[in-house]
Order: structure tokens, then C-alpha cells, then sequence
């Protein structure tokens, strides 16, 4: 049985960025739903004991029937989990890059997740415009994600509803939720300035820990 995280902090604690209203309401209704839909799915798809991940991983293996389930339910659990852990009260900083202002380009894992943008990006303020404007341009329902890619590269993309990077095989680091459910209820249609908050509350310590794990 999969069940719904505890979250690592109150409902209040991310405010002012994020509203105590938004969080309850995305965490105990639609984060809940997807909890309780992917147990019915795994259960029609004889998948029960599996990790969501492996789920994700192996979804062309699932009954084609249930895929369809999996997908949007299993992504919805899975992709939530990441997301309330990719978020920490007052957000969590990078150590400035060692690199930084260096002509780097070939940052080695080693060398650190700060030091990994830089090397891509130039700095972390040209990722965060990149990693804005896709989250700005993304178009309907959908997730933005600081990702690993196949050839262990760092790259920003976006999925769509409730698709997983696990199911594309990539290694996630960092997301933003782009769902209007995700801001609506304090930023109405100014998705922007939920991208904004969202960089003060993004728990960058986190995503260094997972792209460590190699
Ligand atoms: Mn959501």
C-alpha cells in the first residue's frame, strides 16, 4: 500500500511564499487522491509490492490496460512526493561555486551541484531565467524539473499532467508544480510570481544530495 508522506514541515511554515490554504488543500485533496488512485491502479495491474518507481520505470511492462492509470496516478504520487521535499521554510541555498567565475564547462559531479550550473549556465541567475522562462512557458498542466539527463548532463524540461522523469529516465533534482492547483488560490493567473516565491522556498541542499547520489 502506498500512503501519503508526512510532510517534512506545518502547513504554515512556507509562508509567505506559500499560503498555509494552498499547501493544505494541494497536500491533504489532490496529493491524497493521487495516493489512494494509484493503490486501486496497482492493484488492477497485480503491481502491489512494487515501488512507485519501479512502476514508473517498467509502465510498458504494466497491462496496457492500466497504463493509462499508472501514469497519471502514480506519476501524481510520485512527482508530489519529490515536489514537497524539492521545498523547505526559507529555502535552503547552494555554497557559492568553487568554479565560479572560472571558465569551467567540464564540472565533474565532484565538484558539486553549484559548481555543475555554473559550469552549464554560466551562473545560477542565467539557470534561474532559463529554469523561469520554462516554467513561465509551459503550456496547461505540468511540472518543471532540474533534471540529469541520459548522458549525465544537467537539463531543465517539463512534463506534462501528471508524467513522470522517471518514466522518461531521467534523474530528477529539483521541481516546481505549474498546475494551476499548485498556485490559484494566492497568485490567481500570475504564474510568474508563484515561480518567484518558489525560488525562495526551493530547497537547493536537497537537490545537491540527490545529484550526489550519482
Ligand atoms: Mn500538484
Amino acid at each position: 500500500m502506498f500512503e501519503l508522506p508526512k510532510l517534512p514541515y506545518g502547513f504554515a511554515d512556507l509562508e509567505p511564499n506559500y499560503d498555509a490554504a494552498t499547501v493544505e488543500l494541494h497536500y491533504s485533496k489532490h496529493h491524497a487522491t493521487y495516493t489512494a488512485n494509484l493503490n486501486k491502479a496497482a492493484e488492477a495491474a497485480g503491481l502491489q509490492g512494487k515501488s512507485v518507481e519501479e512502476i514508473l520505470r517498467n509502465l510498458s511492462d504494466a497491462p496496457a490496460e492500466q497504463r493509462t492509470a499508472l501514469t497519471n496516478h502514480g506519476g501524481g504520487y510520485f512527482n508530489h512526493n519529490f515536489f514537497w521535499e524539492s521545498l523547505s521554510p526559507k529555502g535552503k541555498k547552494l555554497a557559492d561555486s568553487t568554479l565560479a567565475g572560472a571558465k569551467v564547462g567540464g564540472a565533474t559531479a565532484a565538484d558539486g551541484l553549484a559548481a555543475a550550473i555554473d559550469s552549464k549556465w554560466g551562473s545560477f541567475e542565467k539557470f534561474a531565467e532559463a529554469f523561469t522562462a520554462k516554467a513561465l512557458g509551459h503550456f496547461g498542466s505540468g511540472w518543471v524539473w532540474l533534471v540529469v539527463n541520459a548522458k549525465g548532463e544537467l537539463e531543465i524540461t517539463d512534463t506534462h499532467d501528471q508524467v513522470s522523469p522517471i518514466t522518461l529516465g531521467l534523474k530528477p533534482l529539483i521541481v516546481i508544480d505549474v498546475w494551476e492547483h499548485a498556485y490559484y488560490l494566492k497568485y490567481r493567473n500570475v504564474r510568474a510570481d508563484w515561480i518567484k516565491a518558489w525560488f525562495n522556498i526551493a530547497n537547493w541542499e536537497k537537490a545537491e544530495e540527490r545529484f550526489l547520489q550519482g
